[in-house]
């Protein structure tokens, strides 16, 4: 397992609003996965970044009275700052507006030229001026986008002269690649709908639009055409590692394992990507995983419904780390999540402050009275330790089945039960009872040295989620950071020796009284 190349990606957003919580969500359950790689051995590079070249751009642009260049630093450097904020580790924030990136899509059009894979025709069809996307009839719903059913004028019949992709020319390769690689899109739910278009049969599909507005990555050959700005978009997972102009980076990093994708984009990524670069000769990724939507009230949270959720304020009010657990334990990657404040009080309050931070304070309190401040040896498991013990191994091997197919929300869910069961092995042990009568000296430590295992072992499996409290839990046990440990040798129970020096500190998770917005 150790020791190899990951390379993964999330999408790139649109810069034509501020960033929402959905956004924080994708990225930092993306995180999660890169820190994870990384903790265990891999060698990472880890793609974020804004899609710029979107002709809304220009019209947002406008109307803040900006230049459309200065309007999207301004927008890009909000996202840039939100990633930030959120302890991402990404490796490279890529902008579409970088010139190395709009190298490497013109490279890549000639090689679709050189292929012949392009041509020019007129079209007319039907488009989401919000999605910036063409629709078959047989998309829309009662005649409105499937994302915008709120916005009646959203959907316009548009006709003009196109460079074409030819897609159809791509029907069974794509067919055969999700008939051998079974993996290639997930869940299963999302690749049945990739299946269900592939059968349906695919239509040639325009990569450029006229360049009207002047904003965009020029048509290489034919400049009075952008390369349309879902294409350019694409292309950025090949271009952030070097395509078109650093072959030596590209090298190394491409395929990329994995991409993170929201469900509305799947087609572009699940169909359209994979053709993409069959026609430029170019190796396909090994995986892409569709998440579900966070709902709030009822509704996705977007910015074009309108309902957004501030990730700055989620994380002031929460702490970063709570803020990055809240969320991927509260709504669970694989499918649509309804989340609000209530749930994330109610998860804080259970899972955080009384569970962990609770049993990391009192388990620091009783070893600094009973033991002198010195890990215990645990001369001997009792049943209770045992039973703890136990919960580790399986606590450890359920976080890595899940945390394998991206369900984090089950993955957190697997560490916590090594947290309740060590809460209530303190219930069972009484340590503090125990205590009063010196006989007691060798159950009393059997029994805190079960409870320091069981915090050392959950602050190594929480590190890629919560890389703050987990560094701070070690801290305190006199550890270094969980995030380079040998792996899986560090959660093998009974690694901590007697006699180090542990101290407590200050409360990770100091109580919420009312929360306003999650
Ligand atoms: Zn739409």
């Amino acid at each position: 397992m150790a020791g190899r190349k990951f390379y993964v990606t999330t999408a790139i957003d649109y810069v034509n609003g501020p960033p929402g919580l959905h956004h924080a969500y994708e990225r930092t359950a993306t995180d999660a996965v890169a820190r994870l790689r990384r903790q265990r051995g891999d060698e990472v590079f880890f793609l974020t970044g804004t899609d710029e070249n979107a002709t809304k751009n220009e019209e947002a642009a406008k109307a803040a009275g900006l230049e459309t260049r200065a309007y999207v630093d301004q927008q890009s450097a909000e996202f840039k700052r939100m990633a930030d904020l959120w302890q991402i580790s990404y490796d490279r924030f890529i902008r579409t507006t970088d010139p190395d990136h709009v190298a490497g899509v013109q490279e890549f059009v000639r090689r679709w030229i050189a292929n012949d894979d392009v041509y020019l025709a007129t079209y007319e069809g039907l488009y989401c001026t919000r999605c910036e996307a063409f629709y078959e009839e047989s998309d829309l719903i009662d005649g409105r986008c499937q994302f915008h059913p709120d916005n009646a004028d959203a959907i316009q019949r548009v006709k003009e002269e196109n460079y074409f992709f030819r897609l159809s020319k791509y029907s069974d390769r794509l067919k055969r690649l999700y008939r051998d690689t079974p993996g290639f899109c997930e869940p299963e739910i999302r690749r049945n709908e990739v299946l269900g278009w592939l059968d349906r049969g695919l239509r040639d599909i325009s990569v450029s639009r006229g360049r009207s507005l002047g904003w965009g990555i020029p048509w290489p050959g034919d400049p009075k055409h952008t390369v349309y700005v879902w294409f350019d978009a694409l292309i950025n997972y090949a271009t952030g590692v070097g395509f078109g102009t650093d072959e030596k980076l590209f090298k190394k990093w491409w395929p990329a394992e994995l991409h993170v994708i929201g469900k509305d984009i799947s087609r572009f990524h699940c169909i359209y990507w994979p053709a993409m670069l069959i026609a430029a000769g170019v190796p396909l990724p090994d995986r892409v995983f569709v998440h579900g939507f966070l709902e709030y009230r009822g509704q996705r949270l977007s910015k074009s419904s309108g309902n957004m959720i501030d990730p700055f304020a989620t994380a002031a009010e929460w702490g970063v780390d709570a803020a990055r657990y809240l969320v991927l334990r509260e709504a669970p990657f694989e499918k649509d999540s309804p989340i609000s404040p209530e749930q994330f009080n109610a998860r804080f309050n259970a899972d955080l402050a009384n569970g962990l931070g609770n049993l990391v304070s009192r388990t620091m309190k009783m070893v600094e009275t009973y033991c002198g401040g010195l890990v215990p040896s645990s001369g001997g498991e009792g049943e209770s330790e045992r039973t703890v013990h136990a919960a580790a191994v399986r606590a450890v091997e359920a976080h890595d089945v899940a945390a394998a197919k991206l369900y984090f929300a089950d993955a957190l869910a697997a560490i916590f039960t090594l947290v309740d069961a060590a809460n209530k092995h303190y219930q069972v042990t009484q340590p503090w009872q125990l205590a009063k009568d010196p006989a007691n000296a060798q159950p009393v430590a059997a029994s805190l040295y079960a409870g320091l295992e069981a915090l050392r072992i959950t602050a190594h499996a929480l590190w890629p989620y919560m890389p703050n409290v987990a560094d701070s839990i070690c801290a305190q046990l006199g550890l270094p950071s969980p995030a380079h440990a040998p792996w899986p040798e560090v959660v093998r129970w009974g690694l901590l020796e007697a006699g180090r020096k542990v101290h407590s500190g200050p409360p990770l998770f100091p109580r919420v009284e009312i929360a306003k917005a999650p």
